[in-house]
């Protein structure tokens, strides 16, 4: 094989992961040595010539992991190291328009999606995720932070977690467009999180800093929206919302009414979780799952909204 074949065989095998929901490989120091070694022996033109797979051709959602680092990836596609924080954060200050909702919401976009420190801690190609939805909607969800999928369209919870999230609205018997999304965090936290079974993920928690900086951002959706009903997806949300160390566990969080200003706020389980449940038929896991559910009850019986008996023996 020469260096084009190899470079085709590895994206190939990259794409395939990918399809099958990757979004990390773990690539030892020694492999990349070699491979640096190899592509700079080569010339231009068997790399990028046409035909071949270039390296920036390579699927970039598909990020390489070192060591448990963030790979920078190509020189001209992405920088030096993973983006870092220049100078500790404060929270992010913003002065608003007076005007209706609309006007007040488009403002606050604009201010987030040019806003420099959020700029600065996104990927060369991805991109900064402000909220969506409805300007009149009587239910807010706010998330956590972007993840791999929600950071190519700009738009939170599209990924795999998001297609629950739209089921569970419409089981409620909502359309997504009827409610509005939003997240804690704008920008996609660097990898370095580890799932249940111990396999690296694309994402980690938001960091306290991270988390002040961004906070205005929501509180000011939720200041515009002004929904009759909060939904905190996950313990990030509830720790933004609710201040953090305020309760333990989501356990303890979940099942009861909250207050965040004037507005009740419900904590429940984040979608991310609850797809980890899928499929078992353990005591536990069908516990959380119908836990999940009542959560969603509470907040359609606040909210207004006709719940049948169907909807009441529903289960996610
Ligand atoms: N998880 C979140 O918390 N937010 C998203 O937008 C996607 C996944």
């Amino acid at each position: 094989m020469n260096t084009r074949e190899h470079l085709q065989a590895l994206n190939e095998e990259l794409r395939r992961l990918k399809t099958e929901g990757r979004r990390t490989v773990s690539v030892s120091e020694e492999a990349l040595a070699t491979l640096r070694a190899t592509l700079a022996d080569q010339p231009d033109e068997e790399i990028a010539g046409s035909g071949s797979a270039p390296v920036e051709s390579l699927p970039v959602a598909t990020r390489v992991v070192v060591a448990g680092v963030a790979d920078p990836g190509p020189a001209s596609t992405r920088p030096a190291t993973p983006p870092k924080p220049a100078a500790p954060m404060a929270a992010a200050t913003f002065t608003l328009p007076d005007g209706d909702k609309a006007t007040r919401w488009n403002a606050l976009r604009e201010i987030v999606l040019n806003d420099k420190v959020c700029k600065e801690r996104v990927y060369p190609g991805k991109q900064i995720v402000f909220g969506v939805g409805s300007v009149d909607a009587s239910i807010m969800f706010v998330g956590e932070a972007p993840g791999g999928d929600e950071e190519i369209q700009g738009e939170p919870f599209v990924g795999r977690a998001g297609q629950l999230l739209n089921r569970m609205i419409k089981a409620m018997g909502l359309e997504r467009g009827q409610v509005y999304i939003g997240n804690i965090l704008n920008w996609r936290p660097e990898m370095g999180g580890r799932n249940s079974d111990g396999s690296q993920t694309g994402n980690r928690p938001p960091t306290v800093e991270e988390m002040t900086y961004c906070l205005p951002f929501i509180r000011a959706q939720i200041a515009i929206i002004q929904p009759k009903v909060l939904v905190a997806l996950g313990k990030t949300a509830v720790d933004g919302l609710l201040g953090a160390d305020r309760f333990k566990s989501m356990g303890a969080a979940r099942g009861t009414w909250h207050q965040y200003a004037e507005t009740p706020l419900r904590a429940t389980y984040h979608p991310s979780y609850l797809l980890r449940q899928e499929g078992l038929k353990s005591a536990p896991a069908m516990k959380i799952k119908r836990d999940a559910w009542e959560d969603l009850l509470a907040v359609m019986e606040s909210a207004g909204l006709p719940i049948s008996e169907k909807q009441r023996n529903y289960f996610l």
